[in-house]
């Protein structure tokens, strides 16, 4: 094995600090770049897509991708990943039909079944055939006479028993299914990283530091901050929205969209502590567009509507052109992610979204604004808007583009860096980066707490969102 290559990474999200720790984790030296002061500080996340079950636009084949994927990436990192199932109903003025669904999740029962035998340490969403449950109107009565949720539910159940009891069943059709898709607590998400990356040897983390200029140098690259030129090997471009900026600066222009989305706070007062997260489904951009109620400890909800007025913006999805590989958002939503919000909007788009979901669940309407939203700009390579399963490109030498649409992604992006680094002859074997690192083990639960609890202060959310509603569960 030659000299070993220096990798630079442009981007501290979830797909650059997964690249970080997949060059470092090999023995790499590493410099990520992140322009903010913290790490995974860019659009949301907290549903693992384990099935796709929210998305009844896409293949069979995208759900069985992102299946293997969140289960790889739950394994990777176990300390963000909130273990309370998703229920998901088909209102009674949406044009689907629950029965439309189940053979999908029938087939995804049997792969995860798959996964499962190959490798027991693959059943993190528990037992296959515990997937996923249906609920006539029967069952779900029952379930509404259940106990009160202050104790951890352990059955589906049970876990139904605060929604049974508070849904308005007139609206929504039977069979409600129940499926093991868990949560993912970004807070902690970035707490871990930051953690990670800093007791891990070989990282430059350079945070506060924007790339400004990326040229080829021999068969590297030079990469200008504000402050200096490095040298790098290989570069990885894991941007987020901004990676066109980063291909512009090499003449690259691939296609791509990027997206402006938000999801609001909430705060909810009810008895019942543990609550699954809800699905309403719906079609996208029209005012009955998918609500979601996603729980978190303490009484904070997340909320997402697919409408305009809510979840999506006029203007919010933009394409990339022939010549510009950087898709230029409106004024007024850059604006957004470099100023922040309004105190008006943020209790406007707030209120619409607890109206939405309480036109099935009465009750919540009582909600308040729990804090800020949690919105951003993310990328979709290519030109479909509804594809969900992308990882990762290699079209000029030494360079890797990590465009990631959902988060669990990032475990096939960082098997295809690996095995590049491998192909360059500077690591040995392919090994596989989605087992646990040594270094979790170090870990201890109350640092990753605190750090959550302070990355959650320091960006102005309630500390009680740093927090999983199921802990120490994976
Ligand atoms: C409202 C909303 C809800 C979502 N919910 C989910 C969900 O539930 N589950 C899910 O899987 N996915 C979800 N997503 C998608 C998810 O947020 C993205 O897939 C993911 O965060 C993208 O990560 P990334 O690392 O690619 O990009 P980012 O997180 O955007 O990271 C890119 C980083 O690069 C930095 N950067 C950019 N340019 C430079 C430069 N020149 N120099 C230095 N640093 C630079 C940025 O500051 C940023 O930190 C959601 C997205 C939105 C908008």
């Amino acid at each position: 094995m030659g000299k070993r290559g220096k990798i630079g990474i442009v981007g501290g999200g979830v797909a650059g600090v997964t690249a970080a720790l997949t060059a470092a984790g090999a023995g790499l030296e590493t410099v990520l770049f992140e322009r903010n002061a913290s790490l995974i500080g860019g659009p949301p996340f907290c549903h693992l897509h384990a099935g796709g079950n929210l998305y009844r636009e896409i293949s069979d084949a995208q759900c069985v991708t992102l299946l293997r994927q969140s289960i790889e990436f739950a394994r990777l990192y176990p300390f963000a990943v909130d273990k309370r199932p998703t229920v998901i109903a088909v209102p009674v003025d949406d044009g689907g039909r629950p029965e439309d669904l189940l053979s999908r999740l029938a087939m995804l029962r049997q792969h995860y079944a798959r996964l499962v035998d190959e490798d027991s340490a693959n059943a993190v969403l528990g037992a296959p055939d515990d997937y996923f449950t249906l609920f006539d109107e029967h069952r779900l009565a029952k379930a509404a006479k259940g106990a009160g949720n202050d104790r951890l539910p352990e059955s589906p159940d049970g876990w139904m028993a605060p929604l049974a009891r508070r849904l308005n069943k007139e609206l929504v059709r039977f069979p409600l299914i129940l499926v093991q898709e868990y949560g993912l607590n970004l807070f902690r998400l970035s707490a871990g990283a930051k953690l990670l990356l800093g007791r891990m040897s070989g990282v430059d983390l350079r945070l506060g530091t924007r790339v400004r200029r990326v040229r080829r140098q021999g068969k590297g690259f030079l990469v200008g901050t504000d402050r200096d030129e490095v040298y790098v090997d290989y570069l990885v471009n894991a941007a987020g929205f901004r990676t066109g900026e980063i291909d512009n600066m090499l003449g690259l222009t691939p296609r791509r969209m990027v997206e402006f989305k938000a999801a609001y706070t909430a705060w909810w007062k009810n008895r019942e502590r543990y609550w699954p997260e809800v699905i309403f489904h719906g079609r996208r951009g029209t005012p009955k567009g998918m609500g979601q109620f996603t729980p978190y400890a303490g009484g904070y909800v997340q909320l997402h509507g697919m409408t305009r007025e809510i979840t999506l913006f006029d203007d919010g999805l933009v394409a990339s052109t022939a010549h510009d590989a950087f898709p230029k958002l409106p004024d007024r939503l850059r604006e957004r992610i470099i100023k922040g919000w309004s105190a008006d909007e943020v209790a406007r788009r707030t209120g619409r979204a607890i109206a939405h979901v309480a036109r099935f669940l009465p009750d919540f309407n009582e909600a308040k604004v729990g804090g800020p939203p949690l919105f951003g700009a993310q990328q979709i390579p290519g030109d479909d808007p509804t594809l969900r399963v992308a990882e990762v490109a290699f079209d000029a030498p030494r360079y890797a583009r990590c465009e990631i649409v959902k988060v669990s992604s990032v475990t096939d992006m960082a098997r295809a860096l690996r095995e590049r680094f491998v192909q360059e002859g500077w690591i040995h074997e392919k090994g596989d980066n989605t087992k646990n690192h040594d270094l979790f083990e170090a870990f201890k639960e109350e640092e990753i707490s605190r750090e959550a609890e302070k990355i959650a202060g320091e960006r102005g959310f309630p500390l009680a969102m740093s927090r999983r509603m199921v802990a120490d569960t994976i």
